[in-house]
């Protein structure tokens, strides 16, 4: 098969508990811009779209949504947070999580959900991740 930059570079990843539930961490070093994993799923139509409660949902098109609800989509583990060292890229209708920057290993790998994510689920209920509660101030407040 033909590579490009879309192609996953078969990094070493791991689900782990994290500050809010699981995330997805690298366990090696990732180079910025690599690609990382693809975020996969079953594609819905529009109707679908409308009835679904799923929190997995990318819109990839117009008419082209992917619901990566399934657990082998191990990219849904992928936490938001308002200052990221992933990125998405929507490419050819599928969705890929690249390096913003380079990962160390042992670092969790978080993209931004986007505006309005934050603006319906994350903004009620406090963000978490670490530019708004960083690391030391949770460690002194506890
Ligand atoms: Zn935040």
């Amino acid at each position: 098969m033909k590579t490009s930059k879309f192609t996953p570079g078969r990094y070493c990843l791991a689900v782990k508990r994290s500050r809010t539930g699981r995330g997805l961490f690298a366990l090696e070093p990732i180079p910025k811009g690599a690609c990382i994993i693809e975020y996969t799923g079953r594609t819905i139509t529009d109707e679908e779209w409308l009835k679904s409660r799923s929190r997995y949902l990318f819109k990839v098109t117009k008419k082209k949504t992917i619901d990566g609800w399934d657990k082998a989509n191990m990219a849904r583990y992928i936490n938001h947070s308002c200052r990221p060292n992933c990125e998405i890229d929507i490419h050819k209708a599928r969705v890929f999580v690249m390096a913003k920057r380079a990962i160390k290993p042992g670092e969790e790998l978080a993209y931004s959900y986007g505006e309005e994510y934050f603006e319906q689920i994350l903004k009620p209920i406090g963000c978490k991740c670490l530019k708004c509660v960083p690391e030391k101030a949770r460690r002194r407040s506890r």
